[in-house]
């Protein structure tokens, strides 16, 4: 089976995680959580990094450090993981959702500000499979209406908005480092900012919320999110091959792109002229002539062996999230239209050219 997803090590995390082992830093103190999160706040050019211990709770801890809670409303887009919109319910927020970009699959700031409320407090941005959303509009009706933007970068290290890399652009990014992500911890994630309150309640929430004036003494409700210093040193190795890795994803996109053009029932994916996408995920839709559907298509492909993943199911029809839709009249044509077509091919660290082949040729045999 060719796995949709294959990570690769770097050499130095095999010393760098011996290390802790050796010297018993196993737990959540010791230098390779100072390192990985200096030299990812290094790399990201923002001022603040904290690590936690996935990508799920660094969307959590994020809203929890703005204070996002009960009666505020968050602009989410319909087409992500459902990560996006539980972080809103575990704080007691409301998540609105927002219909996304034909072309990109992230949120289409045309259609913020007709969900803008009194109540609504914050916007989330996904930048969706590797592609950066368009954050100069987003963040101009974020300064006029008052709004915290909350980059989710998860699917997207390295990857650049103008030449700016994002989870450093609006006020508060978040990571995953999930064994598929671009850089990996195994599990674990990341919360940057350039804002030091933010930053400072992020701490604190995430080991216990201990009273400054007393240890062990607690006024406000806090989480257990700390990431080991296994976990940091293997990141550490990971985030210093990180250039390695996006070179890998764009090799991977331009094979792609070379050897299924010729293929007229997948639309590839394509980039908007202000981006760079890092292509985490090769994601192409299946056209709407094409004679076999996207489900078809993945199920014939299975049976080669090759394994693909289809795109996110759109939040609004989560049976999760029923109760909290503000409104049941708004529709998501286009996300439900992605999520119907989009699929993902084999596209982990780990995939060989010869691999890459066998998906093209597979996919040409089956589609005109
Ligand atoms: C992977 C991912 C997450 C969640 O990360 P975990 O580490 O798996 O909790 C959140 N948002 C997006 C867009 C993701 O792709």
């Amino acid at each position: 089976m060719i796995p949709v997803n294959e990570p690769l090590i770097a050499p130095n995390a095999i010393p760098y995680v011996t290390d802790c082992l050796k010297t018993g830093w196993i737990s959540s103190s010791g230098i390779y959580i100072d390192k990985f999160e200096t030299a990812f706040a290094k790399y990201l050019d923002v001022s603040f990094a904290t690590t936690t211990t996935n990508g799920t709770t660094a969307l959590h801890l994020a809203l929890a450090a703005i204070s996002l809670g009960p009666g505020d409303e968050i602009i989410i887009p319909d087409l992500t993981i459902a990560s996006c919109g539980l972080a809103a319910v575990y704080v007691g927020a409301t998540p609105v959702f927002v219909d996304v970009d034909p072309a990109t699959g992230n949120i289409n700031p045309r259609l913020i500000e007709k969900a803008i409320t009194k109540r609504t407090k914050a916007i989330m941005v996904v930048h969706l499979y590797g592609h950066p959303a368009d954050m100069d509009p987003i963040m101009a009706i974020a300064r006029k209406h008052k709004l915290i933007v909350i980059e989710d970068a998860a699917e997207a290290h390295g990857a650049l908005y103008k030449g700016k890399k994002v989870g450093g652009i609006g006020d508060i990014g978040c990571f995953s480092f999930y064994g598929n992500k671009i850089v990996t911890t195994g599990e674990g994630g990341m919360v940057v900012t350039n804002h030091k309150p933010y930053y400072e309640r992020a701490k604190v929430l995430k080991d216990l919320a201990h009273s400054p004036k007393r240890r062990f003494y607690h006024e406000e409700v806090g989480y257990n999110f700390r990431m080991t210093n296994m976990q940091a040193a293997l990141g550490l190795a990971q985030l210093e091959r990180i250039e390695t890795y996006i070179h890998i994803k764009l090799r991977m996109k331009k094979q792609y792109h070379e050897q299924l053009s010729s293929v007229s029932s997948l639309i590839l994916p394509s980039q908007a002229l202000w981006a760079k996408s890092v292509y985490w995920m090769y994601a192409v839709l299946v056209s709407k002539n094409s004679p076999i559907d996207r489900d078809t298509l993945r199920m014939k492909l299975k049976e080669k062996g090759i394994d693909t993943r289809d795109y996110f199911i759109p939040l609004h029809r989560q049976p999760v999230f029923k109760n909290v839709l503000t409104s049941k009249k708004i529709s998501y044509p286009v996300s439900d239209d992605l999520s119907k077509r989009g699929l993902y091919l084999p596209s982990g660290l780990a995939i060989t050219d010869k691999q890459i082949k066998t998906v093209t040729d597979t996919i040409k045999q089956m589609l005109p």
